[in-house]
């Protein structure tokens, strides 16, 4: 987190001109006497509540008419449990990707793909990597293994109390494994990890969750285990917390990246060279070249994994199909490789291991969410693992269309023309 002492004397520079710095540290002094009226209301849903919110925020009527449009406040309930304060919507414009043919383990058939974004060019290049590999006849794609985990953490007086409480513990399972799924019809406590840092224990209870993503699900799970730990442990903790940072629950983490949250997916496409030149305008062996060395350049960086933009396409089929957005920061991590083939054909796939999605619970219900998943025939019980074979099916399709347009030169036209609405020779 260093700065460039060049950078940081310009930066000094210019916050001089705000003010000499007696003016600028009574800028940074808290004021208690300036906080205004709170927010009323928390989670209830009804007209009056909204009313009280807008008045707080003296707001134009156009502003309170964006947000809290007609139709919005027409059926608010269906908000309800999802949001708190609540005081209206904001409006994300729907783009189609597609069709997007996967040849999967669970999802089989030509896909048509909801995206959510307000970036120009976003759906266009998903829709071209889509279209490109299906006109291959689609690509492969394979859940390879799932997972979700809540990592408690316990704190002993010494090495030997954790030591005797790890013993305790491990004799535990099957205990932990009864309470844990007597909170939920569709989450199973499948693994258990410990994990030792002096005298602090992590418990890491890795659970399947059904259809659903399941943060809720493995969080009240392991909160009835700390209770019976609690009740029950020879040795009792000086403190602990139900979650002490060990899940990766939205943070990129090298563990997580090591291991799997959510689901695990690898795809695949074959591309041969006639394919790639129409669709993409490139070669396979500029693709390749692309690839290698944006490979390296991932590396001397230091990404966790190797990949081009797998959170654009995510961050927007999360907001369409009502996922938890925040989970792009795990799940947009992974490895992308491209080679060409002795017959001068593109292999290309990404693997992805901390896709964490769910086709219900969470946002799944809202009725546009719901609708995007209607779409591809994915709504609902029985469709989370078809759900994330078609997420990995279209990072691979933008992972194409990205390294196509770099490779071929085309990337920042096509920006400015979807972007800024002109051709660059026009500036
Ligand atoms: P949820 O909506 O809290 O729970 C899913 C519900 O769907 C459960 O009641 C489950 O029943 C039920 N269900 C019905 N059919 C199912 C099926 N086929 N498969 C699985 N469940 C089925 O959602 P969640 O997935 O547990 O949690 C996701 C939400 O948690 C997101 O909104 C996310 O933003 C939020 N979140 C929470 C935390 C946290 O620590 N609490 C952290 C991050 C995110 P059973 O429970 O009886 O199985």
């Amino acid at each position: 987190m260093s700065t460039h002492y060049r950078q940081a004397a310009h930066y000094l520079d210019e916050l001089l001109k705000v003010g000499n710095f007696e003016q600028l540290e009574e800028r940074l002094q808290p004021r208690v006497a300036e906080v205004t009226s709170r927010i009323p209301g928390g989670a209830r849903m009804t007209p009056e509540a909204i009313a009280k919110r807008w008045q707080v925020l003296n707001a134009s009527a156009e502003v309170q008419g964006a947000i809290a449009d007609p139709i919005t406040i027409g059926h608010m309930d269906c908000y309800r449990r999802h949001i708190e304060n609540f005081i209206g919507t904001v409006k994300i414009p729907v783009g189609i990707a597609g069709p997007l043919q996967v040849n999967g383990l669970y999802a089989q058939g030509s896909y048509y793909i909801p995206l959510a974004t307000t970036e120009a060019a976003l759906v266009a290049s998903y829709n071209r990597g889509a279209q490109l590999m299906t006109a291959a006849g689609g690509c492969s794609s394979l859940l390879l293994t799932e997972g979700v985990t809540r990592a408690p953490g316990f704190a002993f007086r010494s090495l030997s109390e954790a030591g005797k409480f790890m013993m305790w513990a491990i004799a535990q399972q099957p205990t932990f494994k009864q309470i844990a799924e007597s909170t939920t019809r569709h989450g199973e406590l499948v693994d258990i990890r410990l994990t030792v840092e002096g005298n602090h224990v992590y418990l890491e209870f890795q659970f399947t969750t059904g259809d659903a993503a399941g943060q809720n699900m493995v969080t009240i799970a392991t909160e009835a285990i700390c209770h019976y730990i609690h009740e029950n442990t020879p040795i009792q903790p000086q403190y602990s917390f139900v979650e002490a940072n060990l899940s990766g629950d939205k943070k990129a983490s090298a563990q997580s990246f090591l291991s799997v949250r959510g689901k695990k997916v690898t795809a695949e496409v074959l591309l041969p060279g006639a394919l790639v030149e129409k669709h993409l305008h490139t070669t396979p062996r500029a693709m390749e070249n692309y690839w290698r060395m944006s490979a390296i350049g991932g590396t001397l960086t230091g990404t966790i994994g190797v990949q081009g933009h797998y959170a654009n396409g995510l961050a927007a089929l999360y907001l369409a199909c009502g996922q938890d957005v925040a989970c792009v920061a795990e799940s947009a991590i992974g490895v992308t490789r491209f080679e060409v083939t002795a017959a001068d054909d593109l292999y290309a796939c990404v693997t992805v291991p901390n896709l964490i999605v769910g086709t219900v619970g969470g946002g799944t219900s809202l009725p546009s969410q719901q609708a995007c998943l209607q779409l591809m025939g994915l709504a609902g019980s029985g469709h989370a693992r078809a759900f994330a074979e078609v997420c990995a099916g279209l990072l691979l399709a933008g992972e194409l269309s990205i390294i196509g347009a770099l490779a071929s030169g085309e990337f920042t036209r096509a920006h400015q023309r979807l972007a800024r609405g002109r051709e660059p020779e026009q500036e």
